[in-house]
């Protein structure tokens, strides 16, 4: 599990916010949790932040917790969205599924049914072609092969190994991994390659992401290989 992830949790209920964002600090999967107590402060979030997975209270203060998930989406957000909803009632889930959310799971759960749920969702859409990861001032796209800054004023085109790079460093979190283990990570453990032949991709990848490639600051070389700077 990656180091490196956002979490957003919008719930107006204040100790139950507090009580999902300390328990889910101490699994260490995210390494930011937001929280938002109302749909506007939710919003307000999602625009000045990618978030790989939100979890999003039904009834809120504001509005509908539907209604903040379809304009979410409507805004272009695509990572998993899981509804936290006190109505066992099957009309509230599909409605919204139809939101466009994920998943929901009915108050009171159990913290391990959450986890679990939020778990999959990530491992899902890590395989999809809507991830989104945030990599320094860049929103990094595996599927697409493309780094973009801001709202896509500028885009940066990877080849397939800088994304399988990047991808795999990404995936690590904020941890060094040897050169030996991302060559057989990215070109195959039998393949035929060299060091030299990850320094050279290593080499052209910052060209292209650093502000001064002689002086990395996102793809770091460490004493024992390379390191992603989130
Ligand atoms: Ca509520």
């Amino acid at each position: 599990m990656s180091g490196t992830r956002a979490l957003l949790i919008v719930e107006d209920d204040e100790l139950l916010r507090r009580a999902l964002k300390e328990q889910l600090a101490a699994q260490g999967d995210f390494a930011t949790i937001d929280e938002a107590e109302d749909g506007a402060a939710a919003l307000a979030s999602v625009k000045a932040k990618v978030f790989d997975v939100i979890l999003l209270d039904i009834g809120l203060p504001d509005m509908d917790g539907r209604e903040v998930c379809q304009r979410m989406r409507d805004a272009g957000v695509r990572s998993p969205i899981i509804m936290l909803t006190a109505a066992d009632s099957e009309d509230d889930t599909i409605t919204g599924l139809d939101a466009g959310a994920n998943d929901y799971v009915t108050k009171p759960f159990r913290m391990s049914v959450l986890l679990a749920r939020v778990r999959a969702h990530l491992r899902q859409h890590d395989q999809s072609d809507d991830a989104i990861f945030s990599v320094g001032p860049y929103k990094f796209q595996p599927a697409a092969k493309m780094l973009v800054v801001g709202n896509g004023q500028k885009k940066i085109r990877l080849t397939e190994k800088e994304t399988a790079i990047l991808k795999y460093l990404y995936r690590v979190g904020n941890k060094t991994v040897s050169r030996e283990t991302l060559l057989g990570e990215v070109w195959g453990y039998n393949a035929a390659v060299t060091t030299h032949t990850l320094e050279t991709h290593i080499y052209r990848l910052r060209q292209k992401i650093e502000v001064e490639p002689s002086a990395a600051r996102l793809l770091i070389t460490e004493p024992g290989g390379y390191r992603l700077n989130p």
